[in-house]
């Protein structure tokens, strides 16, 4: 373990103070979580002037399952920013297991090395990310402020209900900034993709299959982990399908536990989400928690927006208005099967600000609705193959006939094993040829 002074991610983040005359940015970000903050750093790369706003003070925790998945570290290595997450602590997983409702489980080995994951808690990879946007912000003329709650926009109704800037509380002082574009990437509950989605278009913000509800633990000691390296799990238990439950160990003797679940399905459930979890931990998995110890307040609950294709034309929830974008979690990006949202955030805001680029003199309605054409360009066939699997998953005995037949089948876990990296083995996952060829024969 670090000395106490080398456990950087620990310290308060000093940013520079903005003088009151500074009112004019090009960018303006609302959240400094992985989206907002890997904007701020592909936006201050390009050479704008960004302003980061963020409602709290770093560090500072998010529910999350901390998985940090290929697809997120490929932007973090392009980013540059693996070398200072690789010096505090994380766990390794190289290795995903699977079990059914009958305890039946399979391992499945990630076979592509660069495919390896992370699971690194969000309270110090959060702060990485954070203080690495600030200093190339503040490097390149832009401001960075905590404990500023954006609360408004500023919008021009004369011209066709452009975002021009934001209102927000830093203490008791009210301030106002201008910029041509500002990013929403507040997450779940972003003030920017509320006013745009519900305020302007009037259109819904939650739809009950597209989003998902979940709860998370840190637990010391429990049973059957290798703490420094190997399988993150996911458990399908009576009482939870279609969710899951995990056990994801993050180093340190700790996992993080939870589970989680699509709102429409969690509405038939007779528990409530931490009565489910404490449920499942006392009677299903009892022996592996017998010597465990459950970290002080670390039980919360949060939301997960997904980025299920919707069935109109538009296939995600808006991710734009005029003036404005929305990235991460405020875009409604979360893969509906995994539950991942990191590498979806990260990738959102690098076409972000590609966009933006393209078009800083007049960013209007067509430039963002290129935007999310562009995501669903890149995303879509593998957010509809997660979407595709997420029902199978409504099918106990589906879940239970897979599960059990992989354990026994070693061309259904190359399927499997491939799946979590290649987008064709993902197609095959979802072919129900090839599903019908490998669980009958
Ligand atoms: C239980 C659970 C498990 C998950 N597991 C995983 C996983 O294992 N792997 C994975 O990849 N993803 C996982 N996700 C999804 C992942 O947590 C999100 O996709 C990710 O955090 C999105 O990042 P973001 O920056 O868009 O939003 P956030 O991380 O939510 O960051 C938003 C930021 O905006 C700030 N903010 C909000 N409102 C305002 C305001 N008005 N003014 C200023 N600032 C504001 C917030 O304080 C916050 O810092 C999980 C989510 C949940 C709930």
């Amino acid at each position: 373990m670090p000395n106490k002074t080398d456990i950087f991610w620990e310290r308060n983040i000093e940013t520079k103070k903005v003088p009151n005359d500074e009112v004019n940015f090009d960018i303006i970000i609302v959240g400094g979580g992985p989206a907002g903050s890997a904007t701020a750093c592909y936006a201050a790369n390009e050479g704008f002037k960004v302003l980061l706003l963020e409602k709290e003070e770093f560090p500072r925790d998010k529910v999350c399952g901390d998985a940090v998945g290929g697809k997120a570290l490929k932007h973090l290595e392009e980013l540059n920013m693996l070398k200072s997450l690789e010096k505090s602590p994380h766990f390794i997983f190289d290795s995903v297991i699977f079990s059914n409702t009958k305890e039946e489980k399979v391992k499945v080995e990630i076979k592509d090395s660069e495919a390896t994951g992370y699971v690194y808690p969000r309270i110090n990879f959060d702060w990485i990310i954070f203080n690495e946007a600030k200093n190339r912000v503040e490097k390149n003329g832009g401001f960075v402020i905590q404990k500023f709650r954006v609360n408004n926009l500023i919008i021009d109704n004369e011209d066709n209900n452009r975002i021009i800037g934001v209102k927000g509380k830093n203490g008791a002082n009210e301030k106002e900034f201008y910029a041509p574009i500002t990013i929403g990437a507040g997450g779940v509950n972003c003030p920017v993709a509320k006013t745009i989605i519900s305020e302007i278009n009037g259109e819904e913000f939650i739809k009950k299959e597209h989003w998902s509800t979940s709860f998370r633990e840190y637990w010391k000691g429990v049973d059957g982990v290798d703490y420094e390296k190997g399988a993150i799990e996911f458990h399908y238990v009576d009482g939870v399908i279609p969710g899951y439950f995990w056990i994801f160990p993050v180093g340190d003797n700790t996992c993080n536990v939870g589970l989680g679940i699509t709102l429409k399905d969690f509405k038939n459930k007779e528990m409530k989400l931490k009565e489910l979890q404490k449920y499942i931990i006392d009677e299903k998995f009892a022996s592996r928690f017998k010597n465990a110890k459950l970290v002080k307040d670390s039980g919360k609950a949060w939301q997960l927006p997904l980025g299920s294709p919707r069935k109109d034309k538009v296939k995600l929830r808006r991710m734009f208005g005029n003036g404005c974008l929305l990235v991460g979690d405020s875009g409604s990006l979360v893969d509906p099967f995994t539950g991942e949202g990191i590498g979806n955030a990260l990738l959102s805001a690098k076409i972000a600000v590609k966009h933006f680029k393209e078009n800083r003199n007049n960013f209007n309605l067509e430039c963002g609705e290129n935007y999310q054409k562009e995501i669903w360009e890149i995303l879509g066939k593998e957010l509809t193959n997660s979407f595709k699997i997420q029902n199978y998953t409504r099918k106990k005995w589906l879940i239970n006939w897979f599960i059990g037949k992989a354990q026994r089948k070693p061309e259904l876990q190359k399927i499997l094993s491939e799946s979590l990296t290649s987008k064709e083995a993902q197609r095959q996952l979802t072919s129900p040829w090839i599903l019908f060829k490998n669980l009958v024969f």
